[in-house]
């Protein structure tokens, strides 16, 4: 759950910062009492792909918290000085030792109970190869039928996953936009 108000300390000065609203805004920030930096906070994005493999998708088991033991598609959050899709490919190769020729964007997926977006996109697997990381037990294709629904990691995951195999029966990708509540 994004935390509000979770700023006690000035990341400038380790002053304290108690929330206000700043001349000229609408909104609380932590505002520095000794040296007046405000704080803002935003969301985060969150960045990964769908490893594609004919009719199947690559899924990783986690090997950290949170939702350890359970799969989900390789992703994580965006680094600075990358960009979105150089992000994803990153996450990729880090958690599944996948390589692959990214496609285009497939879903964008507000959190905003935790204050993050999602952004997944497809990507072709060059080969079966893979190489899992330390953040991963285990990496696994799946069939659709076969994907283990209840033992998914995240809200994403699972509708990443439910429009991607849709799209997949009916031969047509379209770029899905929706909100996880
Ligand atoms: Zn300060």
């Amino acid at each position: 759950m994004f935390e509000a108000r979770s700023i006690k300390f000035c990341k400038a000065c380790g002053g304290e910062a108690p929330y206000s609203i700043p001349a000229d805004d609408n909104r609380e920030r932590a505002i520095c009492k000794v040296c007046g930096t405000i704080h803002y906070e935003n969301p985060l994005n969150v960045v990964g792909t769908v490893p594609a493999w004919n009719d199947k998708v690559l899924l990783c088991k986690r090997n950290i918290e949170p939702r350890y033991g359970f799969w989900t598609l390789p992703a994580g959050f965006m680094e600075l000085g990358e960009t979105t899709a150089e992000g994803a490919l990153r996450e990729t190769v880090e958690e599944a030792g996948a390589r692959i020729e990214l496609l285009g964007l497939y879903t964008v997926l507000n959190v905003v109970r935790v204050g993050q977006v999602h952004l997944f996109y497809r990507a072709n697997l060059r080969d079966t190869d893979f190489a899992p990381g330390p953040e991963t037990i285990e990496t696994r294709l799946f069939r659709e039928e076969e994907i283990p629904w209840d033992e998914l990691a995240f809200r994403t995951v699972r509708e990443t996953l439910l429009r991607y195999f849709a799209d997949f029966r009916r031969g047509r990708f379209d770029v899905h936009c929706a909100d996880i509540n």
